[in-house]
C-alpha cells in the first residue's frame, strides 16, 4: 500500500546524470511534491515497485537497464502499468521520442528544458493518474455496493447479510467502526429511555445483540427522526453531539455518519459509520454510497427477519413434537408394560379364584356334607365376594384387551329375550336376594344379528349398575323396542335397549364422563358401592363393536336411564 504524504504527488526521477536529476527533483520539490530518484534502470524499477508513485520522470540513457527497458517492464507489470512515465530525451534524437512513446511512455521532455514546460506536462499526466484513481476508487466502491445488495437478495442468514454489510462498508469508506442498530419496537418522536440492539459491528464478529441506550446516541435520533442521513463532521465541534461529547471525544472518533434504514417509512434502525480520519469527514460520494447501501438492504434485512421469526417459530414448534412423540412413545411403552403385568397378574389370580369359586359352591350347597347354618352362611359369603372379584379380573382383562384392540364380536342370530333372561338369572346371584326387575319388551322383537355373550355383558353391567346405585326394593325397569337407524349410520334399523331406575341419579355435568375408563361419581375413600370404574367403559366399547350407541340420561336424586341401541342386521 502507498504510504499517505500529505503532498500534492509522489514523482520518482529516474536519472543517471545528477545535475539533470537534481533539477527535476528541485522542480518537483518546489511545486510541492514528494521526490524520490533513482541513478539506474534496475534501481528505478525497483523503486517504482516499492513506492508506486504518482509520476516517473525516466531518462533513456541508463546503467544496467535503459530507459527504454524500464518501460517496456512497466507496462508488463500490473501494479507499474498505471503510472504514467515521461520520458526524458535529447532534443535532437527525435528517434528517441518515438521509441520511447512505442515502449509505453505516456508523454516527454526534452533537454534543455525548463521548469515551466517540465510541470506543465507533469500536472496533465498527473491529473489524469489522479482522476484514474479516482475513478477505479468509486468502481471498486460500487462494485462493493452491488456485491452487498446480492448478498442481502441472495441469503436469507440474517447475520451473515449483517456481518458482510458492515464489513463491506468499513472496508470500503475506511471507518474505524461500522454497526447496524435496530430499534425495539417502533420508533417514536418521544424516544423517552428507548432501547436499540446493536445487531451487528465489523470489528467484532462474536457481538451478540448489544443494547444501548439511545438518548446516548444523538446522531442515531436524529436520523430516525428526519428519515435521512446524519453527518457528524466533527464531534469536536458540532453542536448535536453537545451532551455526549465528553465521552466520544476520548474513543478518538473524529466523524460519525448515521443512515437511517426504513421499510415502508417505517424506521427499523440505522448504519451507523464512525471514522479516526483526523480533518477528513465522509465524503459525498461515501454518503452516497451509504445511503444506496442502506436502501438496497433493508428490504432483504426486513424479508430475512421475518424468515428467521418464521424458521425459529417453526424449529419450536418441531423440537415441541419431537419431545411430545418422544413422551408419547415413552408413555406408550409403560403402558404396554402395565397392560403385559395386569393382564399376568389377572390370569394368575384367575386361576385359584376359580378353585375357591368352585369349592365354595360344592361346599354351599353341601355336595361334601351338612354345613351348619353358620358355616353356610360364610360359604355363601365367600361364593359372593369370590364372584364379585372374578367380575373385576374379567373387567381389567377385557379393559386391556380393548385397549389393545384385541376384541371382537362373533356375530350370530341372537334372541333379546333370550339375552335378558341371562341377565336375570346372573343378576339373582349376584345380588343375593331377589330384586325388583320389571320388563317391557316390545312383542314384535326381531332377532339382532350380534355378539349374544357381549351383549349379555352389557346389559348385566347396566343392570348391576341400577341395583347398585338403588335404594333396595325400588324397581328396575329393562325395555326394548325397534326404532328406525339414523340415515348416516350403515344400518337403518335399530334395536333399543333400556335400563331405567330410581336410584341416586348422576349430576348432570358427569353424563358423559361416566363412560370413561374407571371414573366413578363417588371416589371418597368412603365409597359404599363396590366397582373399579370400569363396567360402562366396557359396556360402550362393546355397543360400539356392535355399530351401536350408548347414552344415560339422568336426574340427580331421582334415578337414571341408560340407553343403547344395536343394529338389527351387521350388513
Ligand atoms: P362401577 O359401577 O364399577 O363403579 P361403572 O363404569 O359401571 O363402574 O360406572 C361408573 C360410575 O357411574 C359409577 O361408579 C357410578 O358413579 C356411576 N353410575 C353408573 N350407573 C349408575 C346408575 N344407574 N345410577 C347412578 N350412578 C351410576
Amino acid at each position: 500500500m502507498k504510504k499517505q504524504t500529505g503532498k500534492k504527488g509522489h514523482i520518482l526521477v529516474i536519472e543517471d546524470d545528477p545535475i539533470s536529476r537534481n533539477i527535476l527533483a528541485n522542480i518537483f520539490d518546489n511545486e510541492g511534491y514528494t521526490v524520490s530518484e533513482a541513478d539506474d534502470g534496475v534501481k528505478g524499477l525497483e523503486k517504482m515497485r516499492a513506492e508506486l508513485p504518482d509520476l516517473v520522470c525516466l531518462d533513456v540513457v541508463l546503467p544496467r537497464l535503459s530507459g527504454f527497458e524500464v518501460c517496456r517492464m512497466a507496462r508488463k507489470d500490473m501494479q507499474l502499468a498505471p503510472i504514467p512515465i515521461l520520458m526524458v530525451t535529447s532534443l535532437d534524437k527525435k528517434e528517441d521520442i518515438i521509441k520511447g512513446l512505442k515502449s509505453g511512455a505516456n508523454d516527454y521532455i526534452s533537454k534543455p528544458f525548463t521548469p515551466a514546460e517540465v510541470m506543465a506536462r507533469a500536472r496533465v499526466n498527473l491529473e489524469q493518474k489522479f482522476f484514474l484513481d479516482k475513478l477505479k476508487d468509486r468502481t471498486k466502491k460500487f462494485r462493493m455496493a452491488y456485491e452487498v445488495m446480492e448478498t442481502t437478495t441472495s441469503s436469507l442468514d440474517l447475520k451473515r447479510i449483517l456481518f458482510i454489510l458492515v464489513e463491506k462498508i468499513a472496508e470500503a469508506l475506511a471507518a474505524e467502526r461500522c454497526s447496524i442498530v435496530v430499534v425495539e419496537g417502533n420508533w417514536r418522536e418521544d424516544n423517552n429511555g428507548m432501547k436499540g440492539t446493536v445487531l451487528v459491528s465489523h470489528e467484532d464478529p462474536g457481538l451478540n445483540e448489544l443494547t444501548i441506550d439511545l438518548s446516548k446516541y444523538p446522531e442515531l435520533l436524529e436520523a430516525f427522526r428526519t428519515g435521512s442521513v446524519v453527518l457528524v463532521e466533527d464531534v469536536n465541534t458540532d453542536p448535536l453531539m453537545k451532551d455526549v461529547r465528553d465521552k466520544i471525544i476520548p474513543l478518538g472518533y473524529q466523524s460519525i455518519l448515521a443512515a437511517p434504514l426504513a421499510y415502508r417509512g417505517e424506521i427499523m434502525g440505522a448504519l451507523l459509520l464512525r471514522s479516526a480520519r483526523s480533518g477528513k469527514s465522509f465524503t459525498e460520494e461515501e454518503i452516497a454510497i451509504a445511503r444506496l447501501i442502506a436502501g438496497a438492504s433493508t428490504n432483504a434485512l426486513k424479508n430475512a427477519s421475518l424468515y428467521q421469526a418464521l424458521e425459529s417459530r417453526t424449529l419450536r414448534v418441531e423440537k415441541l413434537n419431537e419431545a411430545l412423540i418422544k413422551v408419547n412413545q415413552e408413555l406408550e411403552e409403560l403402558n404396554n408394560i402395565k397392560s403385559e403385568f395386569v393382564s399376568t397378574v389377572s390370569h394368575e389370580l384367575r386361576t385359584p379364584l376359580t378353585s375357591i369359586i368352585g369349592f365354595s359352591e360344592l361346599m354351599a350347597e353341601e355336595q361334601v356334607g351338612p354345613l351348619t347354618k353358620d358355616q353356610k352362611e360364610y360359604t355363601r359369603q365367600i361364593l359372593r365376594k369370590g364372584k364379585d372379584l372374578l367380575a373385576l379380573i374379567n373387567d381389567i382383562l377385557d379393559t386391556g384387551r380393548i385397549e389393545a384392540g384385541k376384541i371382537a364380536c362373533r356375530f350370530r342370530a341372537t334372541n333379546l329375550t333370550d339375552v335378558v333372561n341371562a341377565v336375570l338369572s346372573s343378576t339373582r346371584h349376584v345380588t343375593g336376594s331377589e330384586p325388583v326387575i320389571q320388563l317391557d319388551l316390545s312383542d314384535d322383537l326381531p332377532e339382532i344379528e350380534a355378539d349374544s355373550d357381549k351383549v349379555i355383558q352389557i346389559l348385566s353391567n347396566l343392570v348391576t349398575n341400577a341395583l347398585k346405585f338403588s335404594p333396595e326394593g325400588t324397581p328396575i325397569i329393562i325395555s326394548a323396542k325397534p326404532i328406525e337407524g339414523r340415515r348416516e349410520t350403515d344400518h337403518s334399523n335399530l334395536l333399543q335397549i333400556s335400563v331405567a331406575d330410581q336410584g341416586i341419579g348422576i349430576p348432570a355435568n358427569l353424563l358423559q364422563k361416566v363412560f370413561e375408563q374407571f371414573f366413578q361419581v363417588d371416589q371418597g375413600a368412603s365409597r359404599t358401592h363396590p366397582g373399579a370404574g370400569l363396567g360402562l367403559f366396557i359396556s360402550k366399547s362393546m355397543v360400539e363393536l356392535h355399530g351401536g350407541k350408548i347414552w344415560v340420561n339422568s336426574i340427580h336424586g331421582r334415578g337414571s336411564t341408560f340407553h343403547f341401541t344395536l343394529p338389527i342386521s351387521q350388513g
